[in-house]
């Protein structure tokens, strides 16, 4: 039997420790006598005084009560709720630091996890200006004395903290959800109440195309109506300048997921369009959009590049989404096949086809790990084939179909550096090398890091 492990710290206990680590979501980790506790808003190298606030068998949590002796690259938030949100783990870190820390964190991934010593990890490509980046900002309404606020929910509660401004976000969403709080209040309309169900609006969605400049605005309520629906829409278009699109969402069910099941467009279009590159993208209320647009294209450019095509190849797009990687490969490809389980995210995708008339794209509805297999065993053998799964990764039957149909090339996008590492393994194990990493920055002020791996067939 093990020796039971002595904690060494108690609950509110105030200690010194010394900083060592970022953990995967932004925190500080700092051992104290062998113990590890996770500390947010510490940086690795610090000297810091913290109070334990919570101790489990492996590790607790402790709040930072200051810093002793600071990282050389700390500098002051420019949020002024940056204590409250938590939204933006990194904003008390230079943003060249950050990209820094974000490059250790795929590599120390890849080698832990994945065993690979061997890939090369270039350094993160970052953005010129790391602030406002977001296409779609997504706030819960609340009630304060004298009317409506809208925010984030203070931590562990239902309590929602006011936001006039969100430094990630474009700055036309927060104009317009300003405007939202506004407007409503002066119309009466009230709230919804996350305890008791009761009162009506939820959440407002704001969507930009950044290229376009067109916009959508989405309402979430708890009602079939939305009272006073005329004054409130006139002021919105007489208001906001490139307003393409005002959307009701119906969603009243007691639960935390954001949107219902029934969309009413109740002014302008169904959906705004985008451009990533010279792709064009309708965009509906539902869609599945990448939130960062300028660096979606340096990520799709940099699975481009890694796909190598040259005009013969058949490629498979596995977890395709509304096709936005499918269309940038088929601009290079001679087919492309993209698979997708949402059945809106490829009606969606069928569209964006169309409206780039491109015929050499071909999409269908299922699970990749049962869609492919199926398509190998009709005879379809891809030459090159990315895979952008969801942060669990791929799925293992999906792994070892791509072993047996042996395409030269695949292209790994990841938003988990964690997942992505396990599964290069089994392709490693399987006969492919992974040759090159390159991590790219999509959510600046963030511990989040997506990446792109160029895994080769071993000759
Ligand atoms: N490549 C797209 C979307 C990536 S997000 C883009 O860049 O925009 C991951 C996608 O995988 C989501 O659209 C999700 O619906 C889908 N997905 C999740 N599990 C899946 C599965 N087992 N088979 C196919 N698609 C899946």
């Amino acid at each position: 039997m093990s020796k039971k492990q002595v904690i060494p710290v108690k609950k509110n206990e105030q200690i010194e420790l010394i900083v060592s680590d970022l953990s995967h979501d932004g925190q500080g980790v700092g051992r104290f006598e062998g113990y590890t506790l996770f500390i947010p808003q510490a940086l690795p190298g610090e000297r810091i005084k913290a109070q334990v606030m919570q101790t489990g068998k492996k590790y607790g949590f402790a709040k930072m009560l200051e810093v002793l002796q600071p990282n050389e690259h700390r500098v002051k938030p420019d949020c002024p709720l940056f204590d409250q949100c938590g939204g933006c783990a990194l904003q008390h870190l230079n943003y060249e630091e950050q990209l820094a820390q974000k490059r250790i964190l795929v590599e120390d991934n890849l080698r832990r996890i994945g065993k690979i010593e061997h890939a090369v990890v270039h350094p993160t490509v970052g953005m010129e200006d790391p602030w406002r980046y977001r296409n779609k900002a997504q706030v819960p309404f609340g009630e304060e004395e004298g009317g409506l606020v809208a925010g984030f929910y203070a931590p562990r509660s239902h309590q929602i903290i006011n936001m006039e401004s969100c430094l990630i976000q474009h700055q036309k969403s927060d104009e317009i959800i300003e405007l939202v709080k506004e407007v409503a209040t002066s119309l009466c309309i009230r709230a919804y109440d996350e305890q008791t169900g009761t009162g009506l609006l939820r959440h407002v969605i704001v969507r930009v195309g950044f290229q376009t400049g067109e916009i959508m605005v989405v309402l979430i309520i708890n009602d079939d109506k939305l009272p006073e629906k005329d004054k409130l829409v006139n002021q919105l278009i007489n208001e906001v300048d490139g307003l393409k699109s005002i959307v009701l969402n119906i969603n009243k069910r007691k639960t935390n997921v954001i949107m219902g099941e029934r969309t009413k467009v109740i002014w302008g279009e169904p959906h705004i369009h985008d451009y990533i590159g010279n792709v064009k993208f309708a965009i509906s209320a539902r869609s599945f959009y990448q939130v960062n647009p300028v660096q979606t294209e340096v990520l799709y450019n940099q699975a481009l590049a890694f796909a190598n095509l040259s005009g013969t190849e058949t490629v498979i797009d596995a977890y395709c989404g509304i096709g936005t990687i499918s269309l940038f490969l088929a601009q290079k490809a001679r087919q492309v096949y993209g698979v997708e389980i949402v059945p809106e995210a490829i009606a969606d995708a069928k569209r964006n086809a169309r409206l780039n008339a491109m015929d050499n794209v071909e999409f269908a509805v299922g699970e990749a790990e049962k869609i492919i297999p199926w398509w190998y065993a009709q005879g379809i053998v891809a030459d090159v084939v990315v895979v952008d799964p969801p942060r669990k990764g791929c799925d293992q039957q999906l792994l070892d179909t791509l072993i047996k149909m042996k395409p030269q090339r695949i292209v790994y996008v990841s938003c988990n550096p964690g997942t992505l590492a396990r599964d290069l393994r089994i392709l490693e194990d399987g006969g492919y090398v992974t040759k090159e990493v390159q991590p790219v920055d999509m959510f600046p002020q963030t511990m989040h890091v997506e990446c792109v791996a160029l895994v080769e067939l071993r000759v």
